[in-house]
C-alpha cells in the first residue's frame, strides 16, 4: 500500500516517559516513580480546576460548545483582546498543526533554531517543507535575519523561553526583528511565559502588542505548563483575526473536550496558583544550580521550570537517564536533539531531594 513520500524523513515523536512504563517496565510502585521529564506543573493541578471538573463529571455526555466561548472569553480578557483573535487547541500543539497546514507546502522553507521544540520540524516536515536552523541554540535574531533574507521561509518559529534548552530572548529584540521580517508567519511559542514573565520581566511578550502591532505573529500559550492541565490538553493561538480565520477552516470540531474546557476556565480562575507554583518553581532551581555548580555539571541559565545540564565526554546522558530510570526517575535524554545533556523538569522540593539523592550516586558510581 501507499504512504506519502515525507512520511520518510518523518521519526515518530518520543515523548517523555510516563509513570506507567515505569511501573510496567521495572515493576517500581508508582509512589516511589519520580517524574521529571515532561515539564508538568509538579504542584499538580489547582484543587479549585479538580473541584469544577468533579462538578461538571456529568456532562461529558455531551459535545462540547464548539464555539468556545467562555473560554476565549476568558483568555480574551486576560490578554485584552478580541476573541475573534483566539484559537482553541487540543494543546498548543494543535495550534502549530494547523498554522503548518495553512502555510506550508512542498515548496516551503521553515526557519528554526539549531535546537528546538521537536514539533516545529515534524509539522514542517509532515507538509514536506525543508527545515532551515541556526548555527547556534541560542535565538541569535540576527542570524536569523540573515537566514530570512537568504532563504525566504514562509515560518519562523521563535520559541521564548526555548525547549529544551531553557534560555530566553528580550522582548525588545524580538519586537525589532519583527519590524524587520513582515512576509512570513512568526510563530512565537511562549509555553513557558508565565516563568520568564516572574523571573525577568525583559524577557516577557506581551501577546496584545505583538499582535496589534504585527498581522503575520501569532502567539501560542498552553495550559499544559505552568496551569498544570498537561493532561487536559488545552492550549491557544493570539493572533489577528485574519490569521485566526484562516486558521479556523482546519479545526476539526469539538477538538477540546467538554471537561477540559471546564478545567481551563477554572484553571484562569486560580492565577494565584499559578504564580505561587512558579515562585516555588525558581526556589528549587536554586538547588539545581547549587548540584550543577558543586558537581562540576554545566547548565544552561534556565527561565523555564526545567533545567539542562550539560554533559562534558566522560558522561553519556542517554546511559545516565537509563540508570536513573532503572532507580525510579525519569528525566529527558536530550540525545535525540543531538545534545549530550538532561533536560530536568524542576520537581517539588520533595522530588528534588531524591533526585540529587540519587543522580549524585550515580554520577559517583559512573565515575569510578
Ligand atoms: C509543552 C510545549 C508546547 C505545547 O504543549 P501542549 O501540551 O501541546 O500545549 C509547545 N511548545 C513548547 C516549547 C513546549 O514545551
Amino acid at each position: 500500500m501507499r504512504f506519502l513520500e515525507t512520511l520518510k524523513n518523518i521519526k515518530v515523536y518520543e515523548a517523555g516517559k510516563p509513570i506507567e512504563l515505569v511501573v510496567r517496565e521495572f515493576g517500581i510502585e508508582p509512589k516511589d516513580i519520580i517524574k521529571l521529564a515532561s515539564n508538568e506543573n509538579p504542584y499538580g493541578t489547582s484543587p479549585r480546576v479538580v473541584e469544577a471538573i468533579k462538578k461538571d463529571a456529568h456532562k461529558a455526555y455531551l459535545y462540547p460548545d464548539d464555539s468556545m466561548y467562555e473560554l476565549k472569553s476568558a483568555l480574551a480578557r486576560k490578554y485584552g483582546v478580541d476573541g475573534e483573535m483566539i484559537i482553541i487547541g487540543a494543546g498548543s500543539d494543535q495550534v502549530l498543526e494547523f498554522c503548518a497546514r495553512a502555510v506550508l507546502d512542498s515548496s516551503s522553507k521553515v526557519l528554526m533554531s539549531k535546537i528546538t521544540f521537536a514539533m516545529y520540524a515534524i509539522y514542517a516536515t509532515q507538509q514536506g517543507a525543508q527545515i532551515i536552523r541556526s548555527s547556534c541554540y541560542r535565538h541569535d535574531l540576527d542570524e536569523f535575519y540573515e537566514l530570512y533574507k537568504e532563504h525566504n521561509p514562509h515560518i519562523i518559529h521563535i520559541c521564548t523561553p526555548n525547549n529544551p534548552t531553557g534560555d530566553a530572548i528580550d522582548a525588545d529584540a524580538i519586537f525589532r526583528f519583527l519590524q524587520k521580517v513582515t512576509e512570513p508567519l512568526v510563530i512565537i511559542d511562549g509555553a513557558y511565559m508565565e516563568y520568564a514573565a516572574f523571573k525577568d520581566s525583559s524577557k516577557s511578550v506581551d501577546p496584545k502588542e505583538l499582535v496589534e502591532r504585527f498581522s503575520n505573529v501569532i502567539y501560542l500559550g498552553t495550559f499544559s505548563k505552568a496551569y498544570g492541565l498537561g493532561g487536559m490538553r488545552v492550549g491557544y493561538g493570539i493572533a489577528s483575526k485574519e490569521i485566526i480565520h484562516q486558521l479556523l477552516k482546519l479545526r476539526p470540531p469539538f477538538n477540546i473536550t467538554t471537561l477540559s474546557l471546564t478545567a481551563a476556565v477554572a484553571a484562569l480562575q486560580d492565577e494565584e496558583f499559578v504564580q505561587d507554583s512558579v515562585q516555588k518553581n525558581f526556589t528549587q532551581m536554586d538547588r539545581f544550580i547549587n548540584f550543577a555548580l558543586q558537581n562540576g555539571l554545566e547548565f544552561i541559565d534556565s527561565y523555564t521550570n526545567f533545567i539542562t545540564y550539560m554533559l562534558d565526554n566522560t558522561l553519556n546522558s542517554k546511559t545516565l537517564s537509563d540508570v536513573l530510570l532503572k532507580r525510579g526517575i525519569i528525566v529527558r535524554d536530550l540525545s535525540s536533539y543531538n545534545l549530550n545533556a538532561l533536560r530536568i523538569t524542576i520537581g517539588t522540593a520533595e522530588q528534588n531531594s531524591r533526585f540529587f539523592e540519587i543522580f549524585k550516586e550515580v554520577l559517583d558510581e559512573y565515575k569510578r
